[in-house]
Formats: structure tokens, C-alpha cells, sequence
């Protein structure tokens, strides 16, 4: 089977290994000549709002799948139309609008922060008044890794976001007192089959994924059904087939959605080397119309991001078990470079090895 994938970076990369294994053949497209992906599978070098790129793309493949949400609609809905994309193009559509995210979630029944849409500065006013302060606000399109993102904590910061408003459509959103952050990891088949990993805890640094826990420490099996509710209505509301990922503030033990991701997920790497199946092969197994895989754990896990710069690889090889994975890209501040996944078959020995890969990645 052909499967054609829009982005090759890192996740891409994992991808590729994934289908390797299974025999599969990846593709990739991506405007990047460097891209990660390219290591290891044909990677075609291409804008992905480019019509002709894309069609010349898709010629002798069997399916399309992505790794990046901001993917252009139009791109998905082009390839629709020859080939079946998965996830669904209505996945990506209110996955990649962080206001269409939290409206449809609502219709569902599923917990977010308090929100509305902010277009210019009445607006602005108006939400700030119906929300409170403190809150965020933050750009609908385009937004990652806490990039187009600003938080308002009394009036006076009314000013000082002004020249976001020229960015686009903006949402506004109440600022939850959440205790930690969490996401889970689910797959759904083409026959609306559905896997789904246990919750991870995830700590973040500038805004980017820092470290990832798994399982997430003190999940109660009732917190694990509700996170598992919420995935599943999204899923069958979209008419999902693939693996999703949903960011989750925990709010003493109250489970609030912040965002949808709908691909495989940096929280989710540990599963390469942590579960049964990882996210990347249940991903292909979904879209290939393949059985899903068991999402059951092989230990704790605890992944670790090499962001900016990386120590030396036998430095980061010389701690007990470090699953290493360098993507090959060059170091820049902020750009994601690697990880390393912790597995044990206890706590002490985790909380050891962890302890020990910290030495050499402080929190940044
Ligand atoms: P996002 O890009 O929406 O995932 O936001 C990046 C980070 O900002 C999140 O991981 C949270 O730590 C924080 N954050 C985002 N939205 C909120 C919110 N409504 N309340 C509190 N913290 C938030």
C-alpha cells in the first residue's frame, strides 16, 4: 500500500519508521529539502498550497494522510477528491481553528475554558467584560507551541495586545487554574473500532513540551472513562479515523479540553518504546484499514524533548535504558531536535533514570 503523507518532519519521521516495519511505503511532502522524513523515505520537495506539487504528489498513491494541522483545507479537499484523507478534511478544519474547536466541542458537551470571539477592539472589550480577567488571547489560525498568544492580566494589558488584533480572527479565553496539564492519545479505526492510551502528564517550558509523564501520575480510573468520553465524541462526531491526540487541564480532578490535535503528538512518543503498539504504527494501521494494536503499557514511561540543543549523544547513551531519538535537524533556539524515552518497570528506577537525563537537559 502507498500512503502519501503531507509534512515530513519529526513526526513524519516516526511515521516512516512505523510503516517500515509493516512493510509499508510512505511518501512525503513537504517544502523543506531537509525534512527529517527524508532520511528514511522518498520525500518530494513541494509548497503544500501548491496545486500542481500536490497533484503530481498524489499520482500512483493508494491514501493521504498528514502530520501537521496547518495543513491548507483546500490541499486536503483537492486530494479528497481523487483519494480517501484521513483524518477526515471536517477534522482538520476545526482541529487547525482554535474557535470552531472550542464551539464544536461545546455542542458535544465537553468542558472548556470560557471563551469568545474577538475580531476588533469592541469586540475585545466586550469579551474581556463577559469573561473577566485573567485571560488569553489568542490567535484562531496558525497558533502552536504557545506562539500568537497573549495573556491579559489587568486592563492596562487591553493596549499592549492591540496589534494582535491585526493578526485575523482572534478567540479570547477565560484563564483556567488548572493543577497539571494532560493528554490522551486515541485511535480510531475505518470501522469505528477505538483504541485509547492512558492519560499522560505533560509540563511545558516557554510554551513548549517539555517533559511527558505515563501514565500520568494519580489518574483515577473514573478521570481516564471522562478523558476517554470526550475523545470518543470527538471522534464519532468527526468521523475520525486515525490517532487523535486532546490537550486536557486537570482542575482538581475536573477535566477541561484545551485543544484538539488531529495527528500524532509529541506527548505521545513514549509509546515507541512504552506501550504495545506506539501511536505512529496505530496511526498507519487505522488509515490502512489494518487491526488496531493494544495500547497496553510495557512500564512507567517518561519522555524527555532536546530542544534548542542537544548534549552529546554518548553522554545522553551512558544513562541506564535512554531510548534516544535525534531527528537530524540543525540546533536553533526553541526548534525541537530529539528525545529520549525512560522506560522501568518501577517508579524508583524511573524517577533514577529521569533524574539522571535531567543532568544533562536542565529544564529549560
Ligand atoms: P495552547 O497553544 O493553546 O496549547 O497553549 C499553550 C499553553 O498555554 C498551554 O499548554 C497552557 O499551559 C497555557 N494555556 C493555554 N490556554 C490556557 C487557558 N485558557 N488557561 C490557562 N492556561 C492556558
Amino acid at each position: 500500500m502507498r500512503i502519501g503523507v503531507l509534512g515530513g518532519g519529526q513526526l513524519g519521521w516516526m511515521l516512516a519508521m512505523a510503516g517500515y516495519r509493516l512493510g509499508l511505503r510512505l511518501r512525503f511532502l513537504d517544502p523543506n529539502p531537509e525534512a527529517p522524513a527524508g532520511m528514511l523515505a522518498p520525500l518530494a520537495v513541494g509548497e503544500l498550497d501548491d496545486p500542481a506539487a500536490v497533484d503530481r504528489f498524489a499520482d500512483g498513491l493508494d491514501l493521504v494522510t498528514y502530520e501537521l494541522e496547518q495543513l491548507p483545507v483546500e490541499t486536503a479537499a483537492r486530494l479528497a477528491e481523487r483519494l480517501p484523507v484521513a483524518p477526515s478534511l471536517r477534522a482538520l478544519e476545526v482541529a487547525q481553528d482554535r474557535l470552531r474547536e472550542k464551539q464544536f466541542a461545546q455542542r458535544l458537551g465537553i468542558p472548556t475554558a470560557p471563551f469568545a470571539p474577538v475580531t476588533d477592539a469592541a469586540s475585545l472589550e466586550s469579551a474581556v467584560r463577559a469573561i473577566g480577567l485573567p485571560a488569553i488571547l489568542k490567535t484562531c489560525y496558525g497558533g502552536y507551541d504557545g506562539k500568537g498568544q497573549q495573556v491579559l492580566r489587568r486592563p492596562g494589558d487591553l493596549d499592549e495586545a492591540r496589534p494582535m488584533l491585526e493578526a485575523g480572527r482572534l478567540i479570547l479565553e477565560g484563564f483556567v487554574p488548572f493543577g497539571r496539564e494532560l493528554s490522551l492519545i486515541s485511535v480510531r479505526d475505518r470501522d469505528g473500532e477505538m483504541v485509547f492510551y492512558p492519560l499522560v502528564e505533560n509540563e511545558h517550558s516557554n510554551g513548549i513540551l517539555a517533559c511527558s509523564l505515563a501514565p500520568a501520575p494519580g489518574v483515577s480510573p473514573a478521570l481516564q472513562r471522562e478523558a476517554e468520553r470526550c475523545a470518543r465524541a470527538l471522534m464519532e462526531a468527526l468521523d475520525y479515523v486515525g490517532t487523535m491526540t486532546i490537550e486536557l487541564f486537570d482542575v482538581d480532578g475536573r477535566l477541561v479540553l484545551n485543544e484538539i490535535a488531529p495527528r500524532v503528538h509529541n506527548s505521545g512518543h513514549w509509546t515507541i518504546e512504552g506501550a504495545e503498539t506506539s501511536q505512529f504504527e496505530n496511526h498507519l494501521r487505522a488509515i490502512a484499514g489494518l487491526p488496531l494494536g493494544s495500547t497496553g503499557l510495557r512500564g512507567s514511561a517518561a519522555m524527555v524533548n532536546l530542544v534548542g540543543e542537544a548534549p552529546p549523544l554518548a553522554a545522553l547513551l551512558g544513562v541506564p535504558g535512554a531510548a534516544v531519538h535525534l531527528y537530524g535537524k540543525e540546533p536553533r533556539p526553541g526548534r525541537k531536535l530529539g528525545h529520549v524515552t525512560l522506560t522501568a518497570g518501577s517508579a524508583e528506577v524511573l524517577a533514577e533514570r529521569l533524574a539522571a537525563i535531567r543532568r544533562l537537559v536542565p529544564k529549560p
